[in-house]
């Protein structure tokens, strides 16, 4: 958002700069005023130095809504936090999805900054080996469509997420190999260290039942 109004900004500079000089480019004498290249010039260089961050978050938004959409058999929307909106956000969960009275989640996510950051450099990375934060993060991705997909429950929604890791992870660009190591290892390196309201029985039937 602030990024979105700096580049505003930056247009609308480039913009006045150009009209001040059509409105005022001959003078009393008749002499025209070189175009002011310069200051022009600079702006709009800064409105793309803003613009090419706004792009690239966009575009990790659609390639993750869209496996998203995959893995829940339905359109949902992924927003990843801004910088801006990490820098007041005191919430130490990893992600989430709202759900009001009736107790239906919302097609929509938001994945938190770093978390978002993590998916970006595993994206571009070969991914054949992940860090442990990026296993994470392609996980955090899952567990919320879970939520999206229907599933309230976190121990319910952790269990189906461990079940399609493999499957995000192929929708994202993985080999099934590389998919199923990196689900392998959320499922013996990070679940036994989740919270108790995390964990349950999970198996297949128990996904299903939960789900
Ligand atoms: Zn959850």
């Amino acid at each position: 958002m602030v990024l979105t109004c700096v580049l505003i900004g930056f247009v609308a500079l480039a913009a006045i700069a150009s009209c001040r000089w059509v409105l005022t480019r001959v003078d009393a004498l008749g002499r025209i005023a070189p175009f002011p290249r310069i200051s022009v010039g600079l702006s709009l260089v800064a409105a793309l130095a803003c613009a090419v961050p706004l792009v690239l978050h966009a575009q990790l938004e659609s390639k993750l809504a869209g496996a998203a959409s995959e893995v829940v058999g339905a359109p949902v929307q992924v927003h990843c936090q801004t910088i801006g909106e990490a820098f007041v956000d005191v919430g130490a969960e990893l992600g989430y999805v709202r759900w009001g009275a009736d107790g239906v989640p919302e097609k929509k996510t938001l994945i938190k900054s770093h978390v978002c950051g993590d998916l970006r450099a595993w994206l571009r990375s070969s991914k054949a080996a992940p860090s442990l934060d990026q296993v994470v993060a392609v996980h955090v991705l899952t567990h919320e469509a879970m939520h999206m997909a229907g599933i309230t429950n976190e121990a319910a929604a952790e269990c189906a997420a461990m079940q399609r890791d493999q499957t995000t992870a192929v929708l994202l660009g993985a080999s099934p190999a590389e998919g199923l190591a990196l689900a392998r290892r959320y499922w013996t390196e990070v679940y036994p260290n989740m919270p108790d309201g995390y964990r349950g029985e999970c198996n297949p039937g128990v996904a299903i039942a939960g789900g």
